[in-house]
This record gives C-alpha cells, sequence and structure tokens, in this order.
C-alpha cells in the first residue's frame, strides 16, 4: 500500500525513506504533487496536521506530514514555527545570523529541535512529537544538514549537528524520534 508524503520535496521523501528503513514494511512511500495548504496553524503538531489533511484528501491515500523546527528557551520558544522564515528572507545563513545577534548578550543557550510528525488515513488522525535537545553555538561550524544544524550542538556531542554524519543525525534527530513514535500507530492502523 502506498502511503503519501505530504512533501513536494523530492529531497524530503528520500531522507524519509532513509530515516523509516524497516518501519515502512510493505508500504511505499511516495510524494504528493497537489495543492499545498496554507500552514496557519500555532504549533508544530497543528502544521503538520494541516498538510497531513491535505494530502489525504487530495490523494485518497493514507498521508504523512512533518512541521520542524527550533525552539531556543530564552526567546520563549522562538523562532519555533517561525524557524523557516525568522529572518524575513527564507535563507539560513541570514536565519543563523539573526539567531546569534539575538543571543549574544543571553547565558541560557539551551535549545531543542523539535518536529511533530502527522498521520491521516481518512477520519483517523495522530500526530507524535520528537524532540532533539542542545544549545546554540556561540559561532556557525560544519556544512552538513541545513536550517540551523551549524549553530546547533545536540546534547552528548561536542560537535554541530552539522559536522554529525549524515546517517549518524538521522538516526538521533528529533524528525528520527517523531517517526520512530508514528510509525507503530501507522503499521497498527494499515496492518
Ligand atoms: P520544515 O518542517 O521543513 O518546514 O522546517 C522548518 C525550518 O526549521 C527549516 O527551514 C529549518 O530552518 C528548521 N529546521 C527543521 N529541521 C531542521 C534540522 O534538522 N536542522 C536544521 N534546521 C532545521
Amino acid at each position: 500500500m502506498k502511503i503519501v508524503l505530504a512533501t513536494h520535496n523530492a529531497h524530503k521523501v528520500e531522507e524519509l525513506r532513509r530515516i523509516l528503513g524497516p518501519a515502512l514494511g510493505d508500504h511505499e512511500l511516495i510524494g504528493y504533487d497537489g495543492p499545498e495548504p496554507i500552514e496557519d496553524g500555532d504549533s508544530f503538531e497543528a502544521n503538520a496536521l494541516i498538510k497531513a489533511r491535505a494530502a489525504a484528501a487530495h490523494t485518497g491515500l493514507p498521508a504523512l506530514a512533518d512541521d520542524s523546527g527550533i525552539s531556543v528557551a530564552a526567546l520563549g520558544g522562538e523562532p519555533g514555527i517561525h524557524s523557516a522564515r525568522y529572518a524575513g528572507t527564507r535563507n539560513d545563513r541570514d536565519n543563523n545570523e539573526l539567531l546569534l545577534a539575538n543571543l549574544a548578550d543571553v547565558a541560557d543557550r539551551s535549545a531543542a529541535f523539535e518536529c511533530a510528525a502527522a498521520f491521516v488515513d481518512g477520519a483517523f488522525e495522530h500526530v507524535a512529537r520528537g524532540v532533539w535537545p542542545g544549545e546554540v553555538l556561540p559561532a556557525a561550524s560544519g556544512t552538513n544538514g541545513f536550517g540551523y544544524d551549524p549553530i546547533f550542538q545536540p546534547e552528548g556531542h561536542d560537535v554541530s549537528s552539522a559536522e554529525l554524519a549524515p546517517e549518524e543525525k538521522n538516526a538521533i534527530s528529533h524528525r528520527a524520534r517523531a517517526f520512530a513514535a508514528i510509525m507503530p500507530v501507522v503499521r497498527e492502523r494499515l496492518g
């Protein structure tokens, strides 16, 4: 049976296939090319559900979606759901520079990457959350990954998440944790 992943980004479909691996069982994860809904939810969970509902409704298939970002304790959880557009440009380097500037005089640099994974199959809906705690570094370091990876140091590591090998990050990230939590529910529902 096919499961549609509510993203137009082929790279994301590939990454999630690698993250899920055997957890997919006989199911095939396919990309989505239908209309994209407005993500106007006020939480990662709400936005992941909006995306999964739209893909399920458009395709008639069971749908998975995720929504993620970085939440910084000293900034009251910001950038949070605004992570992708924090600096107003949708540019990773601008976002990182703004976050470093906003934390320039702040001692508590604790932060977490957070991900909500949503599954929608007809009227059945389930959302799971994955949290990857750590702190914001004083400066960018590393070239792997994307987004805030160069300035995020995961707890238990002494390098940024942009210095972890992609397979290592994929095994322990917020996204890995959210999907590890939701896949048993998907398997139970789809058999
Ligand atoms: P989305 O869930 O793909 O919309 O991601 C939202 C934004 O959160 C991205 O544009 C990044 O800025 C940030 N983000 C989410 N996951 C990660 C990650 O694994 N590393 C770095 N930044 C991330």
